[in-house]
């Protein structure tokens, strides 16, 4: 499989090539060139648990470049589908290290990384919060990678910190004293900064990296797998990572109806589809925060996707926008009816889903649940006055010692640290 930049179609790289440099060189987003029709292969998955699709699809889509057995060493997890009510299952994302489910795109890149490199390299990545402890547990002790992780001071919680600040060994976290934008802003300037070009070798891992996309097309192409009656995607959705990765297992023959995209208040893409223009703004501070995207990064890819299968995005893509008041009281709701607890970004989607379920637009949702709720203590807290449990894999993460290096926000000190640590 090749891959072409959104903003210049005509150069196809391979797939080793767009994980190592992550954004194009234009600073377009890749995305597959190829458009393989897998339908009669999908339909031997029927009995065939998460591990195994996985595997024919690495086989199917880049077995040229990648071993067969990576995902049996990249997905020690695995979704499930669980009914929620009559019409409505969750598929569940959440089993893994980090219990959301960027774990599944970064435990692959990390992976597909490492099966590619033989010369050390050094992956900057800033972080809000759930990213960076994806990658962090996906990348440690993994052989000729260095990780430093850039997050801003006082701006995550005390659990996010936890989690990605206790690492030692190859994982080295930087608490930046300034905001997630000083953060971000400080990564490209050292991707443009020829001391730090002509010394290191420098990559990243961030979620607009192909690497990490790709994989999450498995989990619904499982799902779809699975289901016996007519069915469509409910996604919750921020950076739109998540619901592009369905649209392409959808593009290459996976079987299910349309695309419902929820939203929290960051309403862009809603309103894009009711055709009120696309207008990025200032992102809005929401309960679903890991939602709370003004500008989603993905939506150039979504469109170059749509424009392949020559079909207006409308098509196939519904949008909701969920209100924090509303996302509280669907969280309320389930745990009070069923005592069932959603995390808050399930809660938009799930509420989306009994909304397009009531008009008649679908029979049956498969609505993507993306963090187990135990992340989300205060938040649950508030809508149930029931706190629940932490994630399994994170019972002890509060005992451990913090090792972040305290760090202004300028590039010359990130420099000399860079430097003075990797030279
Ligand atoms: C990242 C994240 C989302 C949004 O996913 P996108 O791919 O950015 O749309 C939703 N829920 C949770 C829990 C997340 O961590």
């Amino acid at each position: 499989m090749q891959f072409v930049s959104t903003r210049s179609p005509a150069s196809p790289v391979s797939f080793r090539e767009a994980l190592l440099s992550g954004l194009a060189p234009d600073k377009g987003l890749y995305y597959p060139l190829d458009i393989p029709s897998l339908k009669p292969r999908m339909a031997t998955f029927r009995d065939m648990d998460f591990i195994h699709i996985a595997e024919e699809m690495t086989a199917a889509l880049l077995g040229d470049e990648l071993p067969a057995d990576l995902p049996r060493h990249a997905f020690p997890f695995s979704p499930r589908l669980v009914p929620l009510n009559a019409q409505i299952s969750l598929l569940e994302l959440f089993h893994g290290p980090t219990a959301a489910f960027k774990d599944f795109g970064a435990s692959f890149l990390a992976q597909a990384f490492a099966s590619f490199l033989n010369e050390p390299v050094i992956i900057l990545t800033a972080t809000s919060g759930d990213t960076g402890s994806a990658v962090a547990s996906a990348f440690y002790g993994k052989e000729n990678v260095q990780v430093v992780i850039l997050y801003p001071s006082g701006g995550i919680s005390r659990l996010q910190e936890q989690q990605i600040a206790t690492y030692d060994d190859n994982i080295t976290t930087l608490e930046i004293q300034g905001s997630f934008d000083d953060c971000q802003a400080l990564v490209k300037q050292c991707f443009i900064d020829p001391a730090l070009q002509q010394s290191l070798r420098l990559s990243s891992a961030n979620s607009i990296n192909i690497g990490r996309l790709l994989p999450q097309s498995f989990y619904y192409i499982f799902a779809a797998s699975k289901m016996e009656e007519e069915f469509s995607f409910c996604v919750p959705s921020g950076n739109f990572g998540n619901l592009t990765a369905g649209i392409l297992a959808w593009q290459w023959g996976m079987q299910a109806g349309k695309f419902l995209a929820a939203t929290n208040a960051n309403d862009v893409v809603p309103l894009f589809l009711e055709g009120k223009g696309f207008h990025p703004r200032s992102s809005i501070q929401t309960y679903a925060n890991a939602m709370d995207v003004g500008n989603p990064s993905n939506f150039e890819r979504l469109e170059a996707i749509a424009k392949g299968m020559r079909r207006p995005l409308a098509h196939f893509l519904h949008a909701m926008a969920i209100s924090d008041k509303e996302i509280l009281e669907t969280i309320h709701r389930y745990h009070q009816e069923r005592g069932v607890l959603l995390c808050p970004h399930t809660a938009t989607g799930v509420l989306a889903a009994e909304r397009y379920i009531a008009r008649k637009d679908a029979t049956h949702i498969v609505c993507l649940a993306t963090a187990d709720p135990g992340k989300f203590p205060e938040t649950i807290q508030k809508a149930t006055g029931a706190t629940p449990a932490l994630p399994s894999s994170m019972q002890h993460i509060m005992e451990k010692e913090k090792h972040s290096i305290l760090m202004s926000a300028d590039l010359s000190s990130l420099r000399q640290f860079l430097l003075q640590r990797y030279t």
